[in-house]
């Protein structure tokens, strides 16, 4: 697997108009072509999934989704399923966003995506995160059981194959300064490793990707990627900036 650095645009219901979504996207792969050694995945809304896919002949950004329908084409009033993700080219899905979970979604219904989208051979980008933190560091044990749930009865060797964003639900949406500072993240990454290793040996534990996601910005992405020894990030408002998310991805560029 690479060791590129991975960074995800999640632009969640935004922009309004198709019109925006080809101009932001149409920034993001300038960019992505001029730092190619980063690997750039962007993820509209369903309904700007196919204006963004043919702005691209050859991908320099992979078309990512925010979500799926774990079956197939049929009765499922709202919903965007592998399939027609599949058709207009999405290789990379995120699942189990917190704001996706805070809707109802639960552990056994993110697990059932996650392997969803294994079994169709795409890249699935599973959050986990806590609520909040607290004196006692309960959130430990919150983040060790999501994970393992989330993450279903999943075999060893597919799971190299999973990406993991941590996301503190307290560090999204909020300013870059309430961000997690980098050295935090690499105890956070520490700890997730750990989780693997024990749940799964430590010859898998290198080969999983882990993102950190939480009000990231061109200000704190270096410290984050760099002290936080993260394999990349995913990032919600910035994306929707190409310019700031251009930043982002040069600065990807030179922590390699
Ligand atoms: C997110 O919701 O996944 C996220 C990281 O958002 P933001 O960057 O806006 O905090």
């Amino acid at each position: 697997m690479s060791k590129s650095k991975l960074i995800v645009a999640n632009w969640k219901a935004n922009p309004l108009t198709s019109t925006e979504a080809k101009t932001i996207a149409k920034g993001i792969i300038k960019s992505a072509k001029k730092y190619s050694s980063v690997d750039v995945v962007m993820c509209p809304s369903a309904l700007h999934m196919e204006t963004v896919s043919k702005l691209q002949k050859t991908p320099a950004v992979a078309l990512g989704a925010q979500n799926t329908y774990p079956g197939t084409v049929g009765s499922h009033t709202g919903e965007a399923t592998i399939d027609m993700l599949k058709q207009v080219g999405v290789t990379h899905v995120i699942v189990g966003h917190s704001e996706r979970r805070l809707m109802g979604e639960t552990e056994q219904d993110v697990a059932v995506r996650l392997h969803t989208v294994l079994k169709n051979k795409m890249t699935p980008i599973m959050c986990i995160g806590e609520l909040e933190r607290d004196k006692e560091a309960r959130y430990l044990s919150f983040i060790h059981d999501q994970l393992i749930h989330s993450l279903g009865h999943i075999e060893k060797k597919d799971l190299a194959k999973v990406v993991i964003a941590y996301e503190p639900v307290w560090a999204i949406g909020a300013s870059d300064s309430d961000a997690m500072k980098g050295s935090d993240m690499y105890e956070m990454v520490i700890f997730i490793q750990r989780i693997i290793n024990d749940a799964y040996g430590a010859d898998v534990v290198k080969k999983v990707k882990i993102l950190y996601g939480g009000s990231v910005s061109p200000i704190n992405a270096g410290d984050i990627m760099e002290n936080g020894h993260v394999d990349g990030l995913l990032i919600g408002r910035q994306s929707l900036h190409s310019e700031n998310f251009g930043k982002i991805i040069e600065i990807a560029s030179k922590v390699q």
